[in-house]
C-alpha cells in the first residue's frame, strides 16, 4: 500500500471485526458482565490464588458493574508474592492451566522490583495476538505492509505481540534485533520497509542515526509507526510524525493485562478494546468510584479470557483521562483522551504534585534542539532540589542549547510551578534507552 492509497471506504476494510467494533455500549456491557462472571468462576476453579482470594464470593451474584467494584483489587506486588517461592515454578499460585499447557512465558521488565512471570498457553497467547490484530488494523496496518521491528524482543511482550499479530494480518514482518542501529537503517532501505514498531525513544534515536548517515528519515519511506514500551506524550508523537513524515500511533497496556487501549486513525485518544477487557477508571483517592468523562483516574483492567494467567481487577497504576465516545471512526467503545503517566511516578516536590510527563511534553513540544534529557530530584539540606540535564540533538551544537537555558527554566516554572536547576550535558553523556526509558530519578527514595 503506497502513500496516499490507504483510503478505507467500507466496514469490511475499516474494522478488523466490524461486528464487535460497532456494538452499542449496552450490548458491550452485557457481554462484559457475562464474561466477567464466567472468568471469575474459571479463576476460582483453576488458580489457587483466586480460590483463596475469592473464597466467599459467588460469581453468579454479580449482576452490575457496581457489584464488580465491591471485589478486591490486585496489584503487581500481590502477583509477585503469589509467585515467589511458590509452586509450580516460576508461575506460582496464579497459574490457571496445568503446567504442561504452558507454551511460553513473558516477563515484566523488573524496573520497579522483581519481575512477574506471565504464563502463556497457546490459546491464551492467541487471545493476545487477536487483540493486537485489532490494534494494528485500527492503526492502518494492512497485509501489503512490510513491518520492521528494530529490537531483540527477549522475554518482553509488546514486540512479540506485534510480530505475531502483523503476521496474522498478512504483513511481511522483519525482526531487526541482531543488527546495530546503522544495520537496521540499511535493512529498512534494503527491503523497503514501510512500517515500524518501536519505542518512542528509539524512534527518535533511529532518526538521529539516519541523519548522521546523511539520510533524511522522511525519505526512508516509513508510512506508519506504532509505539510501545513507554508513555508517548502528544508532543513526542507529533515530533516523531514530523521527523518521519509518517502516522504515529500510541497504545497502552502491560505484560500482565495485555494491551487494552489503542489509537485509531483519527488519533484523538485511545479506544478501549471492548469487550475483550473490562476497564474501570477509578478516582485516584479511594479507588472506589468510576470517574466522569473528562476526569483523571487510575485504570483497573480485567482481560476477559486469559486462562493461563487469570487477572481480575488488576490495578495498572496508569493514570488516564476518561474521554468522550462518539469517535468519527464509528467504533462504539469507551475511550480515554489522555494517558497522564504512572501513579508510581507522581510525586510531591516542595508540596507541589509533579508528573515527569510534563517535562517531556514541554521539551518535545517547544525545544526540538534538545535530544536527551534527565530529571532528578534530591533532598539537599531541608529542601528538595530538581536538576534537569539537557543534551543537544545530533545536528545541534552545545552552545545553542546553553542559550536556551533561561527560556527553558522559565517555561518549566510556568508549567510545573517548580524551579529547576538546568545544566548542559555533553553529547553522548546521558544514558540511552531503547526500552522503558527512565528519565526521572527520585533520589530522595534511596535515602
Ligand atoms: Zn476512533
Amino acid at each position: 500500500m503506497g502513500k496516499g492509497s490507504s483510503e478505507m471506504p467500507n466496514a469490511r476494510t475499516n474494522y478488523w471485526n466490524p461486528i464487535i467494533e460497532t456494538l452499542p455500549q449496552e450490548k458491550l456491557s452485557r457481554i462484559q458482565l457475562k464474561n466477567f462472571r464466567h472468568y471469575l468462576q474459571y479463576a476460582k476453579e483453576h488458580s489457587d490464588f483466586y480460590r483463596k482470594k475469592y473464597k466467599a464470593i459467588d460469581p453468579r451474584a454479580i449482576e452490575t458493574k457496581a457489584d464488580i467494584r465491591q471485589l478486591p483489587l490486585i496489584d503487581k506486588e500481590a502477583l509477585r508474592k503469589a509467585q515467589e517461592g511458590r509452586e509450580p515454578f516460576p508461575f506460582g499460585e496464579i497459574l490457571g492451566v496445568p503446567l504442561e499447557e504452558v507454551s511460553t512465558f513473558r516477563q515484566t521488565s523488573g524496573t520497579t522490583g522483581k519481575p512477574v512471570y506471565v504464563a502463556e498457553s497457546y490459546e491464551s497467547w492467541q487471545w493476545r495476538v487477536e487483540v493486537w490484530c485489532h490494534i494494528l488494523w485500527m492503526a492502518g496496518f494492512r497485509e501489503t505492509d512490510r513491518v520492521f521491528i528494530p529490537f531483540g524482543y527477549n522475554v518482553y511482550v509488546a514486540f512479540w505481540e506485534g510480530h505475531f499479530a502483523a503476521e496474522k494480518l498478512g504483513c511481511m514482518v522483519i525482526p531487526g534485533g541482531a543488527l546495530d542501529t546503522i544495520g537496521r537503517i540499511n535493512k529498512i532501505q534494503e527491503i523497503k520497509a514501510n512500517a515500524l514498531l518501536n519505542t518512542p525513544t528509539y524512534g527518535l534515536h533511529l532518526a538521529q542515526t539516519a541523519t548522521k548517515m546523511g539520510l533524511n528519515p522522511a525519505d526512508l519511506g516509513i508510512e506508519r509507526m506504532l509505539c510501545a514500551g513507554e508513555p508517548l506524550p502528544q508532543a513526542t508523537r507529533r515530533r516523531l510524525e514530523d521527523i518521519w513524515q509518517a502516522e504515529v500511533y500510541d497504545h497502552i497496556g502491560g505484560t500482565e493485562p495485555c494491551a487494552w487501549a489503542a489509537m485509531c486513525r483519527e488519533r484523538r485518544g485511545l479506544h478501549i478494546m471492548e469487550p475483550f477487557f473490562l476497564v474501570e477508571i477509578l478516582d485516584m483517592e479511594t479507588l472506589t468510584r468510576e470517574v466522569d468523562e473528562g476526569e483523571l483516574g487510575v485504570a483497573v483492567v480485567t482481560p476477559l479470557g486469559r486462562r493461563s494467567f487469570p487477572l481480575i481487577r488488576f490495578n495498572t497504576n496508569d493514570i488516564v483521562r476518561k474521554g468522550p465516545g462518539n469517535c468519527a471512526c464509528g467504533r462504539s467503545s469507551m475511550m480515554i483522551s489522555e494517558v497522564a503517566g504512572r501513579a508510581d511516578d507522581l510525586c510531591k516536590i516542595r508540596g507541589v504534585l509533579f508528573t515527569p510527563v510534563a517535562v517531556e511534553e514541554l521539551i518535545r513540544r517547544e525545544f526540538p534542539e534538545i535530544g536527551e534529557y534527565e530529571v532528578s530530584v534530591d533532598c539537599k539540606g531541608i529542601t528538595d532540589e530538581i536538576s534537569l540535564k539537557i543534551e543537544p540533538c545530533e545536528e545541534v551544537g552545545i552552545e545553542r542549547i546553553k542559550n536556551l537555558i533561561p527560556k527553558l527554566s522559565e517555561r518549566l516554572k510556568v508549567k510545573t510551578n517548580l524551579r529547576f536547576n538546568v545544566d548542559c550535558a555533553a553529547k553522548g553523556e546521558l544514558e540511552r534507552y531503547t526500552l522503558k526509558a527512565k528519565r526521572f530519578k527520585d533520589l530522595r527514595k534511596a535515602k
